[in-house]
């Protein structure tokens, strides 16, 4: 690809400026598209100029003089006819001053404000003028940029590539012409130079038939990638695991439970995967409670039964502990003893694990991702099981895949994922969802109050625990740090046992050695504890049925997704439960609104939904971002059609016009390595 430099020359600081704001080849420059327009095709006459409204407005310089006090300000009154208007530049240089001088025109552009003197700008966007200079035709675009490139600059070297770059469509027309998408380069050319017919309100909401064919283009991109992707990976190698059903059978036949409909369909799509001779990469999801514990261990299983060993990982130790004891006590009696490796560990045992391990001694190993340390080799790896795997990042599911020859990955969540983020982001991987909970549990109730009313709660959590229930006492979350939220911890734990006298109170946090933290939560699933103080290092997986009360302090603190976790530990046993959400007024307007979906919907999915919708993919993604191309354009939270579309033309292209494919992809991908290498 043409670099930068080689045809245009471009100062190498300016070279160092673009590629701040990620353009790095003359192609790039194609697809930097302005974020806003602003209107400059006509002028507004200062007397109907008026307060809020950005205008464009001319004048002569009637003043113009450097104020220092309350700073140094550069201060110039325009006039025209018989009415003022102030210009106030707090950042200004030389050249500035002499284009305001006193008997100039000027033209300015900015918002209205009503300043103590009249009217104003602050930082309008000035030019020189004459009476006979003509006014742009048509809607000036604003390009996202970064401190020191101008406007100006960026669209001169925009415009140039425009003109020298061929623009020819990677689509078919007559496929253009059934989804009425427009010509991708009149598309481009329409967003970087807008045509006088076009307002302001058409191009900046993005419905525009131009925007429009680039959401398009780069939603194919994306799901062409992920196809791609999916169609490498099925060339790869990987161990056949046929299923025997023994094991898996005699799993079965001593579990006190049934497996629901959906348990029964997930494992049939798993169970199938490890057949195959090439790496499986299925994503198990399922609200939180639904029961994936059990598939995983089946999993493992079906490996187990063809000589080969199973790593299962979780993010953190109180969760990967609780799975460890849960696999012993169902797998023991088959013959089967796990291994357990967390990196808190003492040294000799890590290496007796890490033996038991390399040596194929045990076909089964539990814990957190000191599994796949260096000094970790496993002699015969079939499988590899994550738990929770939005919390791990891309580069940690490399890492593993990496490990000896390909072992098949299952991947498990309880972050339901809305379907567009599904289709795009995870198109990659195959999914299974558990959409049904097991029978006989009781819907949690959810109460939302005031801190103001704390006394109440304290009386609720102390009837609840002397009727024989458990409860969760979830300390507030502080992000700034950690050491803070150590001391909240240990804070909130000696006032409720000063207020709890009569009560067996245990408490757990991240900072805990394991063997502390493993015997605090042993205690209280024993039902020792009565009353369980904790950070958010319980929000995944934590397994106690009998705890029927969980009260979450400064819930307007927690994001959705991490208050539906959080709120998924209660609620696992027949006894009626309830999740008090304590909140700190005043509430902002996010926490309100949060607290609101939280308070009204229990299904994940809708709360994932809505948790989308109030702050984008991003977070929603979590680690996975890291490695994965952000859409810049579409948004598929309003382009949920389009993403449809793109989907089904992606397996038509790659069917039908494989070379359309291939070109599309260079051209939205080629600068992606890391899109490209998940
Ligand atoms: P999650 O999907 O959140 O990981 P778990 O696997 O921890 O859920 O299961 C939650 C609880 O439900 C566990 O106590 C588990 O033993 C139980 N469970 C799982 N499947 C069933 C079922 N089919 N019927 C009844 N209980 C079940
Ligand atoms: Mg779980």
């Amino acid at each position: 690809m043409a670099t930068l430099a080689t045809p245009l020359k471009i100062a190498p600081a300016t070279l160092a400026k673009l590629a701040k704001i990620g353009i790095h080849h003359r192609a790039d420059l194609l697809l930097h598209l302005p974020l806003r327009y602003e209107d400059e095709t006509h002028l507004t006459p200062i007397a109907q100029a008026l307060p809020g409204e950005t205008v464009q407005v001319q004048g002569e310089v009637t003043h113009c003089e450097v104020m220092f006090r309350p700073r140094r300000t550069l201060v110039c009154r325009i006039r025209q006819g018989k009415e003022e208007l102030t210009l106030r530049f707090l950042n200004f240089y030389p050249g500035q001053q002499k284009q305001l001088a006193v008997g100039k025109q000027i033209r300015a552009v900015g918002e209205v404000r009503g300043g103590f003197f009249g009217l104003e700008m602050v930082h309008p966007k000035c030019k020189a003028v004459d009476d006979e200079t003509p006014l742009p035709q048509s809607l000036s675009p604003v390009y996202p940029t970064t401190a020191g490139l101008s406007q100006t600059v960026l669209r001169k070297l925009i415009n140039n590539a425009l003109e020298s770059i061929p623009l020819s469509d990677t689509l078919p027309a007559p496929l253009l012409e059934r989804l009425q998408l427009a010509d991708f380069g009149d598309s481009l050319r329409l967003l970087h130079n807008p045509t006088p017919d076009i307002s302001a309100a058409t191009l900046g909401k993005r419905s525009h038939s131009a925007w429009r064919r680039i959401k398009f283009d780069e939603l194919l991109a994306q799901q062409l990638s992920m196809r791609v992707h999916h169609r490498e990976r099925s060339k790869r190698l990987a161990p056949a695991l046929p299923a025997h059903d023994k094991l898996t059978h005699a799993l079965l036949k001593k579990l006190p439970f049934q497996l629901t409909g959906a348990q029964q369909k997930v494992w049939r799509e798993i169970a199938h995967d490890l057949t195959q001779s090439h790496p499986m990469q299925r994503l198990l999801l399922g609200d939180v409670g639904s029961g994936k514990t059990i598939v995983a261990a089946l999993a493992a299983l079906q490996a187990i039964e063809n000589g080969y060993q199973v790593a299962f990982m979780a993010p953190t130790e109180i969760l990967a502990e609780q799975h460890y004891l849960k696999l012993h006590e169902w797998l023991a009696p088959l013959g089967i003893e796990p291994v357990w490796l967390s990196g808190s560990l003492k040294k000799k045992a890590k290496t007796e694990a890490a033996a038991r391990i390399s040596s194929g001694d045990t076909l089964l190993a539990i814990g957190t991702h000191a599994l796949f340390q260096k000094d970790v080799e496993f002699h015969k790896l079939g499988l590899a099981i994550i738990d929770e795997q939005h919390k791990f990042g891309v580069q940690q599911r490399l890492a593993l895949r990496n490990k000896g020859k390909e072992p098949h990955q299952l991947m498990m969540s309880a972050t339901p994922i809305p379907r567009t983020l599904a289709m795009s982001y995870y198109a990659d991987l195959d999914v299974s969802v558990i959409d049904e909970l097991p029978p006989g549990r009781t819907p949690i109730v959810t109460k939302l109050v005031s801190d103001a009313r704390r006394e109440e709660v304290f009386e609720r959590v102390r009837q609840a625990c002397l009727k024989g229930r458990q409860a969760y006492w979830v300390c507030p979350l502080i992000d700034e740090s950690e050491a803070l939220q150590l001391q909240t911890a240990l804070d909130t734990h000696a006032t409720l046992s000063e207020i709890f006298p009569e009560l067996r109170i245990g408490l757990a946090h991240g900072k805990l050695g394991s063997e502390e933290k493993a015997a605090t939560m042993a205690a209280f699933k024993a039902g020792e504890l009565q009353l369980l103080v904790a950070t958010t290092v319980i929000e995944v997986g934590v397994d106690v049925p009998n705890a029927s009360l969980m009260v979450i302090d400064h819930a307007e603190r927690m994001g959705l997704a991490q208050l539906h976790q959080l709120r998924g530990r209660v609620g696992r046993g027949a006894a009626e439960s309830m999740c008090v959400l304590l909140f700190q007024q005043p509430l902002s307007e996010l926490a309100r609104e949060r607290l609101r979906v939280i308070y009204e919907n229990t299904d994940g999915f809708v709360i994932a939904q809505q948790d989308l919708q109030l702050r984008g993919p991003g977070e929603l993604l979590g680690a996975r971002q890291s490695g994965v191309a952000m859409l810049r354009f579409a948004d598929i939270s309003e382009d949920e059609e389009l993403l449809d579309t793109a989907r089904e033309i992606a397996d038509e292209l790659l069917r039908e016009h494989p070379d359309a494919a291939r070109a599309h992809l260079h051209r939205w991908m080629a600068n992606k390595h890391d899109f490209l290498q998940v």
